[in-house]
């Protein structure tokens, strides 16, 4: 089922998410109605709160960056089909050098940002099947990752822009608020404006 995704200005994607217990309720059904609801919106990563859940889950799939032509050939190979679910992830490093990527984000829609990271992460996480791991990732791997875990901690990319680009955002996120954007995917907005 595609879910509607939830959009800027609304208080959930400011919550920090909690844990998930392992008998928590319908977990696997919810875990495919995000993956249906991400790829449905043409996204590389997708979290609970995005679809209204304070909770501590993540998916991510960053095939489609495997057919960008910069990238080289083992990068591409990389990123082609990979796809996980992130469960009570906890980030416990972030290292090497910052490097900037323009960023969007599916309840930020229209908006694109360079955003400034470390290029690789240790993250300890469990699978759909509550297995724990511990794995290190770099490149847009550990991007896409961290801007989702940034997600579950209620932080969002445009937190990490210049107070300059925040200004000459405003307007943009003031209309995602108002419900003034339409993405071709079903959105929640957090205080539509009615008619006009
Ligand atoms: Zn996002």
């Amino acid at each position: 089922m595609i879910l509607p995704i939830v959009g800027y200005g609304d208080p959930v994607l400011r919550k920090l998410a909690e844990e998930i217990p392992q008998d928590y309720p319908n977990l696997k059904e919810t875990v495919a109605n995000m993956y249906e609801t991400m790829y449905n919106a043409y996204g590389v990563g997708l979290a609970a709160p995005q679809v209204g859940m304070a909770i501590r889950l993540f998916i991510v799939d960053t095939t489609p960056f495997s057919d960008d032509e910069d990238l080289s050939k083992e990068e591409r190979e990389q990123l082609n089909g990979f796809k996980k679910t992130f469960i009570n992830a906890k980030m416990l490093k972030e290292e090497g050098e910052e490097w900037g990527f323009n960023e969007g984000c599916l309840s930020i829609p229209e908006v694109r940002e360079d955003v400034y990271r470390n290029e690789r992460i240790t993250i300890e996480y469990y699978d759909e099947d509550f297995k724990k791991h511990t794995d290190v990732y770099d490149g847009l791997i550990a991007r896409v990752i961290q801007h989702e875990y940034d997600h579950i901690e209620g932080i969002l990319f445009t937190d990490k822009i210049s107070s300059l680009k925040k200004q000459l955002i405003k307007k943009k996120l003031q209309n995602i608020m108002e419900g003034k954007t339409r993405p071709d995917y079903k959105m929640k907005f957090a205080s539509p404006k009615k008619g006009r």
